[in-house]
């Protein structure tokens, strides 16, 4: 008789688990997926879905205010926070229930509860004991809340999508991709936004002329971005939130969401008892087949990477598949790269970016050639908009291949995906510029930027 009940045993039915446990079992393994709250985990409950909803939702002040330029008469619009809740919390549950049925249809076995290991091949969930030749843990991570008097009152990102009542005061603590995107989106919706940075510049990781580019334009929106500020103290009184700042300052809020980065979920799932090691970030360490050094017991997306996004997940959980239960039929087994991995950051406006900053593709290359402009967008020479749009190249001067591509602007999220396949295919500045443009977009300057910038 067969030792195992399962093949594979998944703790996390979030993106990475719910790929990893639909495509072994789509390969004939017999998949079991541990999951505590809801499936689709942070992506579609508490992260990219609703969040991008919402900044539809946001993107609406901007468009009511920006017809009156092309001829539209709009009776002053009223935005209803209830309204907006409620339909995404229908969608929500729509996605839930085909996540469901997608697992189910391609035969794996849900299990509701919280999943501990008991021993490298044993998942324990309530009474049930599941045995597993392999074990994934695809757990995630969870905000991390700074420990300040009175943190207690603040909220993370988590709780944003219900907040009752709209906060007409909101401070956001925070320079990342989270507490950029929150700040853009509830100033849209019409709060007032106050944004604490504890450095010199939001979006410390991106390309510096990004982020000094766009926090000039969440400025222009009315956030009001104060930089190396940071939280001494938050305490409650009878008008709401109250916080003083290091240097004394005092501010008045409905709502303190802190978003101040995240860690990977490891605690409570019996790691440490079965001496799975964990990196210096507290993330499980695991080696380029996501093996952990239990050699059952395997780790991908949030509670592993360093690269928390949706698509590496669901990548790292392909890959995973093809390694342990063989590729597709006719297919190469797949593996992640790790190199142009392409983001955006949906601010008003939003980033997207691929490849290199300016910074490091100094210290890589040494020699490189920048490209950059900046200009009003088509759209709001009438709309009346004073928004503006930067790109930005990175060339390595010796092979003249193009090295980072960068974008604040309408859109830039859905035109750096393109330019991310131009980008791993290792395109040349000279194959850019031999490319014919789309007139008008905003795209086609980043094929005829033929000046280099000079600082
Ligand atoms: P998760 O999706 O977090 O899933 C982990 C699951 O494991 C959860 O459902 C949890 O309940 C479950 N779980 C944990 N422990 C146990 C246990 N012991 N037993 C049973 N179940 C357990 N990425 C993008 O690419 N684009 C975006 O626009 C984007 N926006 C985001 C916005 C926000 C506000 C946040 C917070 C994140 C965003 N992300 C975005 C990141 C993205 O959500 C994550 O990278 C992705 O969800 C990681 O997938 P995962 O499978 O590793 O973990
Ligand atoms: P980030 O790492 O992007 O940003 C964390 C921010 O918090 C930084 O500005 C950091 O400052 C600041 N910070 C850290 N610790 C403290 C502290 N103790 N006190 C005050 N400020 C502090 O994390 P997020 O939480 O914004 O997002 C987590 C991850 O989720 C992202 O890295 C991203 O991978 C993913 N995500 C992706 C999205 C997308 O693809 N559009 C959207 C949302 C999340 P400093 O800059 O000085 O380090």
């Amino acid at each position: 008789m067969d030792r195992f009940d399962f093949d594979l045993v998944v703790l996390g039915g979030g993106s990475g688990g719910v790929r990893a446990a639909r495509m072994a079992a789509q390969r004939g393994a017999r998949v079991a997926v541990v999951e505590a709250a809801a499936l689709g985990g942070t992506c579609v409950n508490v992260g990219c879905i609703p969040k991008k909803l919402y900044s539809y939702a946001a993107h609406y002040a901007e468009a009511f205010e920006e017809a009156a330029g092309f001829g539209w008469q709009v009776e002053a619009p009223r935005f209803d926070w209830a309204t907006l809740k409620a339909n995404r919390a229908r969608e929500i549950t729509r996605l839930n229930g085909i996540y469901r049925d997608l697992l189910k249809g391609a035969g794996a076995e849900i299990v509701a509860g919280w999943g501990q290991l008991a021993d490298p091949h044993t998942v324990q969930v309530g009474e049930r004991r599941l045995r597993a030749q392999h074990i994934l843990i695809a757990t995630g991570g969870t905000p991390f809340m700074p420990d300040i008097a009175g943190a207690e009152l603040a909220i993370s990102s988590d709780q944003m999508f219900d907040l009752d009542p709209f906060p007409k005061r909101l401070v956001v603590v925070g320079g990342g991709y989270i507490a950029c995107e929150f700040a853009s989106i509830f100033r849209g919706l019409g709060a007032q936004v106050t944004q604490l940075q504890r450095g010199g510049r939001i979006l410390s990781a991106f390309d510096e002329d990004i982020s000094r580019f766009l926090a000039s334009e969440m400025g222009k929106t009315g956030i009001d971005l104060q930089l190396n500020a940071q939280v001494e103290r938050i305490v409650r009184q009878a008008k709401g939130l109250h916080l003083t700042l290091a240097d004394g300052a005092l501010l008045d809020a409905d709502a303190v969401l802190f978003a101040t980065g995240r860690r990977p979920n490891t605690a409570n799932i019996g790691l440490e008892a079965l001496g799975v090691q964990l990196d210096e970030d507290g993330a499980v360490a695991v080696d380029a087949h996501y093996r952990s050094s239990v050699p059952s017991v395997f780790a991908l997306g949030d509670v592993s990477t360093d690269m928390p996004l949706t698509p590496v997940a669901t990548a790292e959980a392909m890959a995973l598949v093809d390694h342990l239960f063989g590729p597709l039929p006719g297919k190469p087994a797949r593996s992640v790269s790790y190199e142009n991995i392409p983001t955006a950051v949906f601010t008003h406006p939003p980033v997207g970016t691929v490849g290199y900053t300016e910074e490091a593709a100094r210290r890589k290359f040494g020699d490189v050639t920048i490209f950059r402009t900046e200009f009003k967008p088509l759209k709001h020479t009438l709309s009346g908009s004073s928004e503006r749009t930067l790109m930005k190249l990175v060339v390595d001067a010796e092979t003249d291949r193009v090295v980072g591509v960068h974008m604040v602007g309408m859109d830039a999220g859905e035109i750096l995906q393109g330019f991310a396949v131009a980008l791993r295919a290792g395109a040349t500045k000279a194959l850019f510029d031999s490319t014919i443009g789309i007139h008008p977009t905003a795209a086609e300057e980043f094929v005829t930027l033929r000046e280099p910038a000079v600082d």
